[in-house]
């Protein structure tokens, strides 16, 4: 479909993504996927793309702007790939770099940023706890002031790229019960007192690692606080725009690669004496796939350039959120179907991205907190 906010640059800069990705990424996933990792070289050469750049300064190794049309072609190109657990690893590391380039201080930010950004070292977000995820406002995992240090105790769970990251951005209470008691911190992994073990065994994400974190004592300096002390739940709903925005986008281009597969397999697959494409019901059921996949792109495009124009759209995030994941449900069930039995066969794109439909329609911030959130954001 046309995408009215198209210029040269954004078109260079998503056919570079995306060049990369068919080359270095597409020929491997079902390997990766089937060992339960990819190389590490892939850090960085996916970070060489500069796609976790956005608004953060030159000086740190970022690309000194931001454009949410530019995030939106980054994350269609990964879902595209179909390399969910890759992109889920490598990317674990922009999920944190919003708060650490905001709020962190000056020395973190020129030792941690450039490490991150190059691919070298990776990063991760832990938030959720093993009491629960959907209830930031509840967790568990403490920290208490002692002279020059804060010591963090308490665990986080399900947190995405934790087993590879050298650095942790983590939300912890400092102060009474609620919202207003939590303030964020940044960890390095050796530090005493932190340890992890991976979570195995996943539906989807295969060559994605996956930890619960531990903090026994785990004393870091003062200086480590990101942001107020207190003031840490709301940094932490303020990221989750631009994570939510950017599964959206990537649920957009696992639909669009399903699509693709989808034509590609009803036009040389023969039933009946007819290419499956023939059949009305098969036909019906592209259509009905390409009329979800341009709706999501349209959303997408729209709320890219409010994003880049005005305050945030979290109402239309959140939205836009549960839009993609219910659509993307509903397309990789489809697509399925329309690949009968060869659909269930492990190594395919279609069977791959059903598998990770689910954790689209949890993670970070699931279907029925999303529609919660837009309802109060619309003051209803
Ligand atoms: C593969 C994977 C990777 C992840 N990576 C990370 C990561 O890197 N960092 C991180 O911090 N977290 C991560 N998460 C955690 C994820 O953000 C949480 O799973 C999610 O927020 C939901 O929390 P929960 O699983 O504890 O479910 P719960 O909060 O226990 O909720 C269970 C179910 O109840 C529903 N529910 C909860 N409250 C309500 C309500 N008020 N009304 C109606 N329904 C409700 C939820 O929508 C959900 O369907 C990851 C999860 C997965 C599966």
């Amino acid at each position: 479909m046309i995408n009215p906010f198209l210029n040269e640059e954004r078109r260079a800069f998503h056919e570079s993504v995306a060049k990369f990705l068919e080359a270095e990424i597409w020929p491997h996933v079902d390997d990766w996927d089937e060992a339960g990792a990819y190389p590490h070289e892939i850090n960085e050469k996916i970070c060489q793309l500069g796609i976790f750049g956005f608004n953060i300064p030159e000086q740190y190794g970022g690309l000194g702007f931001d454009d949410a049309h530019m995030r939106k072609a980054s994350a269609v190109e990964m879902g595209r790939s179909s390399a969910g657990g890759v992109m889920a690893s490598v990317g674990s590391r922009s999920i944190m770099l919003k708060p650490l380039t905001e709020l962190a201080n000056d020395e973190i930010k020129n030792r941690v940023l450039p490490e991150l950004l190059s691919g070298r070292k990776g990063g991760a977000l832990g938030i959720t706890e093993p009491g629960g995820g959907s209830d930031v406002a509840r967790m568990q995992t403490t920290a208490r002031r002692d002279g020059d240090e804060w010591v963090l105790n308490g665990q986080k769970t399900f947190i995405t790229g934790g087993m590879q990251a050298s650095y942790f951005v983590v939300g912890a209470r400092t102060g009474g019960d609620g919202m207003g008691g939590i303030s964020l911190f940044f960890v390095d992994a050796d530090t005493p007192g932190f340890s992890r073990t991976p979570i195995e065994r996943k539906m989807g994400w295969w060559a994605s690692d996956t930890a619960t974190l531990y903090f026994d004592e785990c004393r870091v300096p003062a200086a480590n606080i990101i942001g107020e002390e207190n003031k840490g739940f709301f940094a932490i709903m303020d990221n989750f725009n631009f994570e939510r925005f950017m599964m959206a986008a990537q649920m957009c281009g696992m639909s669009m690669r399903l699509f693709d597969e989808c034509v590609a397999y009803a036009q040389s697959r023969e039933t009946f004496g007819e290419r499956l494409i023939s059949h009305q019901v098969i036909r019906h059921k592209l259509a009905d796939m390409s009329a979800r996949i341009d709706a999501m792109d349209a959303y997408l495009n729209q709320v890219a350039e409010i994003m880049n124009t005005a305050d945030r759209p979290v109402a239309e995030i959140s939205k836009l959120k549960f839009h993609c994941s219910t659509n993307l449900e509903w397309i990789a069930s489809a697509a399925m179907q329309i690949f009968g039995g060869a659909g269930y066969l492990r190594g395919n794109a279609v069977e791959r991205i059903y598998r990770e439909v689910k954790v689209q329609a949890i993670g970070g911030g699931s279907e029925e907190i999303m529609r919660d959130l837009a309802m109060k954001q619309m003051g209803l």
